[in-house]
């Protein structure tokens, strides 16, 4: 297996009424290196795309502004680069991106387009941004790429900010990392962009100090979590299935939380988090972590606080009636 270190550069509408609400962002420029499963580098990729939707460089691409127009007018249909990529990628390879839009904006092009999807279902990656916080920070904070270029000491021997330059201080990056500690691959993300269409493209990953699960889509909230799979709280370290504590319950109707107990490992916390797909549809993502007693309290806390919210309500708008 291959690493196809990526990154794009895009444009967008200068102003909302020459948007394309089909393709906000235009890509403009396909970067990468792929490297081998030693980490070499054994080649590159860097091509330029002739715009079709917006022709005029946006202010807020910032990252391109240093390109001159010209550069991009002499460049080939995105179909084109796109397909050309995609041979040189091969068959046996993991993207690898520094944050979390790429893969996405890469998909809404190739379908706009008319290209075959690249994926069914939720496509596999590395976030480059993602292990860079696991392996030096707290794993939440997130860095521009020339902040850990200069925090690994890493030459600064080309310009930032165009596609090729930003996948080879990723790669580079990505190879310190990995030399350091090669089991951060367990920690894949998830490009949502193709949602679940039926169970067998669901997701369930372990990453063994939590798990997530990506559900196929649903007509409506309800739905979603009255589902046996959305519901349920299995324990991720032994798999048994961990008694609830309480229904699943929502704060703000987007984020639902549930606390459960498994007999061996102790307090499982629940969230699930409701995302709207295109089509007016929603899908879950799940999340199942193994909490303290400390923490455990507060999911009770917090739904206490709900119940008395709601019970205020209530007899305000009771005395009101009355
Ligand atoms: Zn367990």
């Amino acid at each position: 297996m291959n690493y196809i270190v990526l990154d794009l550069e895009w444009n967008q509408a200068g102003d909302r009424h020459n948007k394309d609400f089909g393709l906000p962002f235009e890509i403009l420029e396909i970067g990468a290196v792929k490297l081998n499963r030693k980490m070499k580098v054994i080649d590159t990729f860097d091509e330029i795309i002739k715009p079709q939707i917006y022709h005029s460089i946006h202010y807020i691409t910032t990252k391109i502004i240093n390109m001159d127009k010209t550069d991009f007018e002499n460049g080939r249909p995105f179909s084109e680069v796109m397909e050309q990529f995609l041979d040189w990628c091969g068959r046996d390879y993991v993207f690898c991106i520094w944050g979390t839009l790429d893969l996405t904006e890469l998909q809404r092009n190739m379908i706009y387009y008319g290209m075959d999807e690249l994926s069914k279902g939720p496509l596999m990656y590395f976030d480059i941004q993602k292990f860079f916080s696991m392996t030096y920070e707290d794993g939440k904070l997130r860095r521009s790429l020339e902040w850990a270029v200069d925090y690994l000491h890493i030459k600064k021997d080309i310009p930032f900010h165009r596609a090729y330059s930003d996948a080879y201080y990723t790669a580079k990056v990505f190879k310190i990392i990995d030399s350091y500690k090669p089991e951060i691959e367990k920690y894949v993300s998830y490009d949502v962009f193709m949602i679940p269409q039926n169970k067998r493209q669901e997701v369930h990953a372990n990453f063994r100090t939590y798990s997530k699960y990506i559900s196929r889509e649903f007509p409506d909230k309800n739905t979603a979590i009255e589902d046996k799979e959305v519901s349920s709280t299995k324990c991720y370290l032994c798999g048994r299935n961990a008694k609830k504590q309480m229904k699943w319950f929502s704060v703000n109707g987007k984020n639902y939380f549930c606390l459960a107990i498994c007999k061996k490992h102790g307090y499982l916390k629940g969230k699930v988090r409701m995302k709207k797909a295109d089509d007016g549809n929603v899908y879950v993502i799940k999340t199942l972590k193994l909490i303290d007693e400390e923490a455990a309290q507060e999911i009770r806390d917090k739904q206490d606080k709900l119940r008395l919210q709601r019970l205020e309500k209530r007899h305000s708008k009771k005395e009101r009636t009355d």
